[in-house]
């Protein structure tokens, strides 16, 4: 039995009830580890619709035309994303080429259509046949999207080609960049509501909260700023503590007993699954800590080919050169190319080493089950989830530039192997923080009380924003 009143927080696992309304552009905090709980987002479903929409024929353009072109001593050279993505498979760099093509064609696409098939029918009032599928494909493919970093990824690009020749911007620039702004409006809206929607829309007449008047097709727009912050609840009781268990897609609470009910040798074959997404229910996900360490240590493992094989060949004339990532950060930094060298220094080097070693920390700590600064570990968890895409950076600076310096004698620039140890790196990482469960974390905080009958008793949250 599904308890729609009730909240957990994904990241310590914390109950809180849900506020009969929200006002429109605010966020609701968990009081114990300060993770956004749930959204409203300011934004209308209209205009989500429309943002989504002008994003597809954006998309489309960006990926049509060229997006700078090269003029070194009148031989030009230029360039769209796609033709990009033909180079590097032509050099036979298959892993990279993939690797970019799924993080800034494939994904981003998917994502966008999947959101405009649920989007406009749920505007209606009509939940579209296989919603449940279509929302598990885009909770599955947006993590991996990553069109912002390829925007900044194509203007250092362009910094490290000036000094070459001249470079021109074409009309996929400007469309990357408009998209980029684009796709973060509709990232911020937190798109797990959908089931919520999709719920009110199927049984319009559960309880007050599940108003479909509340949700579409209007959304409230006005930023309330009279809501109270969260008033100091002396202990937090988890969903586990009182009995229930949460979804780990849709974030559903359902009681305990549904994942009791099923004994445990038949467990392959009768798995409890939510009974909204239909995902696999378990408290904590499980292996969790082993299949981190499973991640992290071949994460750590490549890192070190990634840093010492060359990520880029350089042939002209004069000489032929392998660039390490370290070499290239100090070319930059000796060309006086400080930005550059800086930005490329942190997203290649410092970010994929944190967070190795954060994520090292994380699993340890909640091995040995510490009590250690919980509210700062997770604040961690937080950064290492945010900051971690950025990383890709430096492939696409490789794939940019591979593409563009095609001079002929003059000058041709191919990838090295180095490339696909660091991508290796960045995805392995990606994967070590999302088998993370920052619950445990929490867990050995978490007081045991006793198992309630009637969860809804336990602590009444106010949103803050
Ligand atoms: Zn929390
Ligand atoms: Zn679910």
């Amino acid at each position: 039995m599904p308890y729609p009143t009730l909240v957990a927080c994904r990241h310590c696992d914390a109950l809180f009830r849900r506020p009969r309304l929200l006002p429109g552009g605010q966020t609701a905090c968990c009081s114990r580890c300060g993770s956004t709980l749930y959204r409203e987002s300011a934004a209308q479903l209209d205009s989500l619709c429309a943002i989504t929409v002008a994003a597809l024929v954006t998309f489309i353009i960006a990926q049509a035309f060229p997006i700078i072109e090269l003029d070194a001593n009148g031989i030009t050279s230029e360039s769209s994303l796609i033709g990009a993505l033909a180079v590097l498979w032509s050099q036979g760099m298959y892993a990279v080429a993939s690797l970019v093509f799924c993080a800034t064609v494939l994904f981003p696409l998917v994502e966008i259509v999947a959101l405009l098939y649920l989007l406009l029918p749920i505007r209606r009032g009509i939940v579209p046949p296989g919603f449940r599928h279509v929302m598990h494909v885009i909770g599955f493919v947006r993590p991996w999207g990553m069109l912002e970093v390829f925007m900044v990824g194509i203007l250092v690009a362009i910094v490290k080609l000036v000094s070459i020749s001249r470079v021109m911007p074409q009309t996929a620039l400007f469309a990357f960049a408009a998209l980029t702004l684009m796709l973060t409006v509709v990232a911020m809206f937190d798109f797990r509501r959908l089931w919520e929607i999709a719920d009110s829309l199927r049984a319009p007449l559960i309880g007050g909260d599940n108003d479909p008047g509340h949700y579409a097709p209007k959304l409230r727009s006005t930023r309330d700023s009279s809501a109270e912050g969260a008033d100091g609840v002396a202990g937090h009781v988890t969903a586990k503590d009182a009995g229930l268990a949460c979804c780990h897609v849709c974030g559903q609470l359902e009681s305990r007993q549904l994942l009791a009910r099923t004994p445990r040798k038949s467990h392959k074959q009768h798995k409890p699954r939510c009974t909204r997404c239909h995902a696999p229910m378990h408290l904590r996900r499980p292996d969790s800590l082993r299949r981190t360490w499973a991640f992290l240590s071949a994460a750590a493992i490549l890192y070190i080919p990634a840093n010492v094989l060359p990520i880029m060949n350089t042939a002209t004339l004069a000489h032929d050169r392998g660039d390490t990532i370290l070499s290239g950060i100090v070319h930059f930094w000796l060309t006086g190319e400080w930005l550059i060298a800086s930005i490329v220094f942190i997203a290649s080097i410092m970010v994929p080493m944190l967070k190795i070693s954060a994520l090292a920390l994380l699993a340890l700590t909640s091995q040995r089950r510490s009590r250690w600064r919980t509210a700062e570990r997770t604040t961690l968890y937080r950064v290492v989830e945010v900051i971690g895409r950025w990383s890709m950076l430096d492939i696409f600076v490789i794939a940019l530039t591979v593409a563009l310096v095609r001079f002929g004698t003059f000058g041709t620039v191919t990838a090295g192997p180095g490339a696909i140890a660091f991508g290796a790196v960045v995805i392995l990482t990606m994967l070590a923080s999302m088998q993370f469960d920052p619950r445990l974390i929490w867990d050995p905080v978490s007081r045991a009380a006793p198992v309630a009958e009637e969860p809804s008793q336990y602590t009444m949250e106010h949103p803050h924003d």
